[in-house]
């Protein structure tokens, strides 16, 4: 079964990738842009979107580059650190991330019904795995070991915290990606 497994996810690949050929952009500027969309403000970096697309900083660099020149993402300064760039997606950005050719995969597996919640729980294990063979696991905040939930969050003033960098996180941040992620699994 793990081969027939691996051999689908595979064809799946090859069968998205070819579809990310759309609005101009590639493969891996769609999913630097759909990172960047998605990572909290310790990620949105050129190293750690590097190790996200398990690339070079040198190739990430050129992806973002390209992005940068269609307008999509832009580096914004970080006060604290003078050395440190944030990038972030540019409202252009999020105008043509709705129009992600990865839709049609979302389109096709709710069409096809069955226990989704299962089969994403799986992926996300699987992806997991791999990522920590690599050396880094991006995981959702909320679901961190540093992430100490106010119950009574709602308001900016209630916020969460997180316990590696000790700031405030707002809900918003909950839901994003981050690269200091540590799993309650190890
Ligand atoms: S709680 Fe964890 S995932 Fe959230 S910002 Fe802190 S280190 Fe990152």
């Amino acid at each position: 079964m793990p081969d027939k497994i691996a051999n689908l996810i595979n064809r799946l690949g090859r069968s998205i990738h070819c579809r990310q050929f759309a609005q101009g952009l590639n493969p891996a500027q769609w999913e630097a842009l759909r990172y960047l969309s998605r990572a909290n403000r310790y990620s949105r970096t050129p190293s750690a979107l590097a190790d996200y697309l398990h690339t070079t900083k040198g190739t990430a660099s050129q992806t973002l580059k390209s992005l940068e020149a269609k307008g999509y993402v832009r580096r914004v300064p970080v006060p604290e650190d003078r050395r440190a760039v944030r990038l972030d997606v540019t409202d252009a950005g999020q105008t043509v991330l709705r129009r992600d050719p990865l839709q049609c995969l979302e389109t096709s597996a709710a069409g096809l019904g069955g226990d989704l919640e299962t089969v994403s729980r799986f992926l996300g294990r699987l992806a997991a795995a791999l990522e920590r063979s690599n050396g880094k696991v991006f995981g959702l905040c909320a679901e961190c070991t540093y992430f100490c939930k106010n119950d009574e969050a709602g308001a900016e003033s209630q916020a969460h915290k997180c316990g590696l960098h000790e700031e405030p996180l707002t809900a918003m941040d909950a839901t994003k990606i981050c690269v200091s992620h540590r799993c309650a699994r190890g």
